[in-house]
């Protein structure tokens, strides 16, 4: 039965409720499918716009033994936990972190059985071809594979169909709410599964967490992430994990559109230049290390600048050394010129620009190693990619806290259940995917890792889904 014939017959009863329509809402369901049960995923968005975030990928991060047809070389289990607990600085589960990365050995073959096909990463990528399987026509094919498999095994999928409420008895689920365009519909379920994303997409509630600052931040992805259904579940009593103002947050384009822009708005030439704020100050050593370690740093770093905006500077010499943003650089004959354009005090970015040159060791530039080429006697420093600043024309891109997701969420066990604040797991209800990304990212990121999150404890929570149902 589809689900429009369900709505037809009122008889929206479903084993396996899945809300949400991104990666983590697919892969469970198809699992949840796959093992038996009646499945309806509830999404929010238009079938246009279906599938949050993960819409925006282009990757995910999976350990294996050897190198494949579409990556270069092995990532072991032991790498990918070095890894996840250097970018955490050991704020995650390490019962939980280990689990995934185990199961997340068979995601790739898993995934590719859905109907996701994988090809050996692009250039200008963070050099992630070892480690991670980009997905042949990015995150939206990826989704389109899985949607189509899913329909086909029978799932059925409501659009423009935002929860707006849950009936939660006694730690058990029994029914969703849904906001459809034509009035609210009641699905009852045997068991829930919350993958509903995070709640980067509401900006009171990161207020809430970073004040009044988050005001000027943009949201790179769906603006459907309003962490609703992350609230009705601690309300009814589910415990929470992580800290609210942890996320992943990039410095982007700031004349990206407030949501949505997605990942060609994201500026990786930091490294090239010297970065300043609205005072024409620089704030943080641009070269500290190789960008694909420190890309997820600028985002939180330019929110603590003044009015959260901060410019990035180069010359000639490295405009065609990065990947550009959707948005043309500005440009001008000089320093002075390009403050004024920039709306900045041309006499101070001169001054800048002109001690930063005066502190520039020479060395070997080189874009791909640490190399020599650094400041001296300069705070903060510009340890790698120290070149002048000393042939127009010259460039700024104006940059603004990009956030990508964030990590507070519900607690989960190894089984991929929601745990409750009284203790014990909840009868009937499991979650995957950013809302409860926390509970393997206290901190920090490794690319490619929301996308392993969301397949791994989305396979887990729909076999257990379907367990429950079924018994
Ligand atoms: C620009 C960008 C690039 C990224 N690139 C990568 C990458 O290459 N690799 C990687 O691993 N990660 C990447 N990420 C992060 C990645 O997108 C997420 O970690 C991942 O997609 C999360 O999957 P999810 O299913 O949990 O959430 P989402 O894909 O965001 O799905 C959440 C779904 O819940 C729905 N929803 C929300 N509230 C409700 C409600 N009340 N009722 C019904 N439905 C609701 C939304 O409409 C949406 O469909 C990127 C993110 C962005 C923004």
């Amino acid at each position: 039965m589809n689900a429009e014939s369900a709505i037809a017959g009122h008889a929206l009863a479903y084993d396996v409720v899945v809300v949400g329509g991104g990666n983590a809402a697919l892969c469970a369901a198809i699992a949840a499918r796959r093992a038996g049960a009646s499945v309806i995923v509830l999404e929010a968005a238009s079938k246009f716009y279906r599938g949050g975030n993960t819409r925006h990928t282009r990757n995910m991060r999976c350990a294996h033994d050897a190198a494949t047809a579409t990556l270069s070389g092995p990532y072991t289990e032991d790498e990918f936990w070095d890894d996840l607990l250097r970018v955490t600085e050991g704020e995650t589960n390490e019962q939980l972190a280990r689990m995934m990365i185990r199961e997340s050995k068979d995601m790739l073959d898993w995934i590719a059985e859905q109907g996701v096909r994988f090809q050996p990463s692009l250039g200008g990528t963070l050099s992630l071809g070892r480690t991670n399987s980009f997905f042949l026509g990015g995150g939206r094919a990826m989704l389109n594979a899985l949607y189509l498999t899913a329909e086909r095994l029978g799932v059925d999928v409501l659009y423009d169909a935002e929860v707006i409420a849950l009936d939660i008895r006694d730690d058990r689920f029994q029914a969703a709410t849904v906001q459809q365009p034509d009035g609210r519909i009641r699905v009852r379920g045997e068991a829930l599964i919350a993958a509903s994303g995070g709640f980067e997409s509401n900006i009171d509630k990161l207020v809430e967490g970073w004040g009044e600052i988050a005001r000027n931040f943009l949201i790179r992805g769906t603006p459907n992430n309003r962490g609703t259904v992350l609230d009705m579940l601690l309300a009814a009593g589910v415990d929470s994990i992580g800290d609210p103002t942890q996320c992943h947050a990039v410095a982007i384009d700031a004349r990206a559109p407030k949501y949505d822009g997605g990942i060609i708005t994201r500026l990786d030439c930091v490294v090239f230049g010297i970065v300043v704020n609205n005072k024409c100050e620089r704030f943080y050593d641009e070269g500290e290390d190789a960008w694909p370690k420190r890309y997820a740093i600028w985002g939180r770093l330019v929110a603590t600048q003044p009015d959260q905006i901060a410019y990035i500077i180069f010359d000639a010499k490295s405009a065609n050394l990065f990947m550009p943003s959707l948005y043309p650089p500005i440009k001008a004959g000089s320093i002075g010129e390009l403050a004024a354009t920039l709306g900045l005090d041309p006499e101070k970015l001169t001054e800048t620009v002109k001690q930063f040159n005066a502190s520039v060791r020479d060395g070997d530039f080189n874009p791909d190693i640490l190399d020599d080429c650094h400041t001296e006697n300069l705070t903060p420093p510009k340890s790698h990619w120290a070149r002048r600043i000393d042939t127009g024309p010259y460039y700024a891109y104006p940059v603004r806290p990009g956030i990508t997701f964030t990590y507070f969420g519900v607690r989960v066990d190894h089984e991929a259940r929601l745990t409750m604040k009284a203790g014990g797991p909840a009868a009937n209800m499991y979650a995957a995917g950013e809302i409860m990304a926390g509970n393997v990212l206290g901190r920090g990121y490794a690319a490619g890792i929301g996308m392993t999150i969301g397949s791994v404890f989305g396979r887990i929570a729909g076999h257990g889904a379907a367990r429950h149902a079924a018994q």
